[in-house]
């Protein structure tokens, strides 16, 4: 499904991606782990274009997503992607938040989008909170919600990028606990997070980096295991 082949990037003279070669397939789901400052989150962004690259190829079901006539609306409407921040909208109720962007890019009725978006707020047990305001929910809730708004667009494939990092420890598990539902449904998945019992219980493969290079890549039985 995702092909990188070679990727560089920097950051002005820093080189933030080093020749980075990865292939992703379908329902696969695959956790990005290494050190603060490896270029963990810079490769997830790549995967939608909120970071351009310099050289190499990003293709996605064959189509290299960094060619400057892919429409970058249409690419992120088949890419769910949850940020360490929900970024919700604080003045929009939680159902409203769900159905925003499908509604704006006219990839679903109003209607279409609520009945799907209560669907999915349901799924991740927060239908009764489909009319409250953001700021009414925990920060576990609030990313919950940030999950189901995801997935109203019906993407193929989901970036996470340290989903729990900004979440009070005792409401890690139950965003952890969609995640792992998600990835179930063989959902394709890509992962930066240091939850290691999530990697090593969920992942198909587990990418190490270091310093914008991946250094490592096993299954997490190779890496929780070694000698
Ligand atoms: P990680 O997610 O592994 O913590 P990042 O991808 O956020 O790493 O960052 C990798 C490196 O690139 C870090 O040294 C960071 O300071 C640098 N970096 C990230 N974003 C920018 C930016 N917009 N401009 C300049 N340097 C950046
Ligand atoms: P994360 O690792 O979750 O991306 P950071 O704190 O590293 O969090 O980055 C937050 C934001 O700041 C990102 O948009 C990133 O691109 C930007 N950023 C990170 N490092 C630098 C840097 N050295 N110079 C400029 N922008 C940066």
């Amino acid at each position: 499904m995702i092909d990188l082949r070679n990727v560089n990037k920097w950051y002005g003279d820093y080189h933030a991606l080093v020749n980075v070669s990865e292939t992703i397939a379908t329902g696969e789901v695959v956790v990005v782990c290494g050190p603060s400052g490896s270029g963990k989150s810079t490769l997830i962004r790549t995967l939608n274009r909120l970071e351009p690259i310099q050289s190499g190829e990003i293709l996605l079901d064959g189509k290299n997503i960094h060619d400057r006539d892919v429409d970058v609306n249409v690419l992120r409407s088949g890419i769910g992607f949850v940020f360490q921040q929900f970024n919700l909208f604080p003045h929009l109720t939680v159902l409203a938040n769900c159905t925003l962007a499908a509604v704006q890019l006219g990839k679903l009725s109003a209607r279409d989008a609520q009945e799907r978006a209560m669907a999915l707020l349901d799924r991740v047990g927060l239908a009764h909170k489909a009319q409250a305001l953001p700021n009414a929910l925990s920060g576990g809730q609030q990313q919950r919600v940030a999950i189901a708004r995801a997935l109203t667009m019906q993407p193929p494939l989901m970036l996470f990028d340290e989903p729990t990092s900004a979440l009070d420890p005792e409401m890690v598990g139950e965003v952890l606990l969609v995640m792992r539902d998600l990835a179930k449904d063989g959902m394709t998945m890509v992962c930066v997070t240091h939850e290691m019992g999530f990697a090593r219980e969920v992942a198909d493969r587990v990418i190490f980096m270091d310093q914008g290079a991946v250094v490592e890549r096993a299954t997490p039985e190779q890496f929780f295991n070694r000698p």
